[in-house]
């Protein structure tokens, strides 16, 4: 589908709130075409990590890059148009859109405008707006969600609008996907789902960086994980090597 993959890397980011550092010298590299899951325990770094890529947050030191060039950071507007797109733990939705459209403004999403300015500049011709509802369309069948394209998003149930967010962030056929937490308050069945859908993404060459609680997930669907703890990697590597470590199964698995 694209052209040789590529990486996101992140070397040495710092990042402290009021003089705390929440991430404390994080390097992570996420390949085009692989699952990344991110674990740790709370207050580890995951989300303000997920931030740092999103351009929300500055990092006080560190670099990050995809491919050979660099990504600039604190820059959120730009991400779009580097191809990242991502997903929050609480789902963002205009209550009284319909799901299809609530899925379009994912392709005219950026990092600082608000939800009503993006559908505001949805295309006003007919044609273009008629290729943008065919992609939404395409989205919402790929997540699953078809049958219930026209229906107000604020009729959805939770686990729903969890894959409304997915369509959404694939209309930006993203060349890397974050997920936050996306099997919160999901059943075992639509976690397997979930599970499917983010492998099938992946394949497609997308690189998906995974922030996940269920551990299950994780070690199912995963190529590569990376364990923080204190805003300091403390193991990476694939699922059957961080299984074994022992440092992560006494901190964070319990074992
Ligand atoms: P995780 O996602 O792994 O649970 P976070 O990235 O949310 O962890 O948080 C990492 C650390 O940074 C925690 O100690 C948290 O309290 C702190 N933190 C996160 N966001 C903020 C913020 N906006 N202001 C101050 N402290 C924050």
């Amino acid at each position: 589908q694209r052209g040789a993959p590529e990486t996101m890397a992140l070397r040495g980011i710092v990042l402290a709130f009021g003089g705390v550092r929440a991430i404390d010298g994080v390097d992570l590299d996420v390949r085009q075409g692989e699952v990344h899951g991110l674990i740790g325990p709370n207050g580890s770094g995951k989300t303000t990590t997920l931030n740092v890529i999103s351009g929300y947050y500055k990092p006080e030191a560190g670099s990050m890059t995809i491919g050979a060039a660099a990504l600039p950071p604190g820059a959120p507007e730009g991400r779009a148009a580097r191809g990242i797109a991502r997903t929050y733990q609480t789902p963002r939705l205009i209550g009284e859109a319909s799901v299809l459209q609530n899925v379009m403004i994912g392709a005219s999403i950026s990092g600082t405008a608000t939800f009503v300015e993006s559908l505001l500049s949805l295309p006003r011709h007919m044609a273009d707006e008629r290729r943008m509802k065919a992609q939404a369309r395409l989205a919402l069948a790929a997540v699953g969600l078809s049958a219930l394209a026209e229906v107000r998003a604020d009729r959805l149930q939770h686990s729903e609008l969890r894959f409304m967010e997915i369509a959404r962030a694939l209309m930006l056929k993203p060349g890397f996907l974050l997920l936050d937490e996306p099997a919160a308050g999901l059943s075992v069945e639509e976690i397997k789902r979930l599970g499917a859908l983010i492998k099938s993404v992946s394949r497609q060459g997308t690189g998906v960086l995974l922030v996940e609680h269920h551990a299950d997930l994780i070690f199912d669907i995963c190529d590569q994980v990376t364990v923080l703890n204190l805003g300091k990697v403390l193991a990476a590597g694939t699922p059957a090597e961080i299984r074994v470590h022992k440092e992560v199964v006494s901190a964070y698995l319990g074992g």
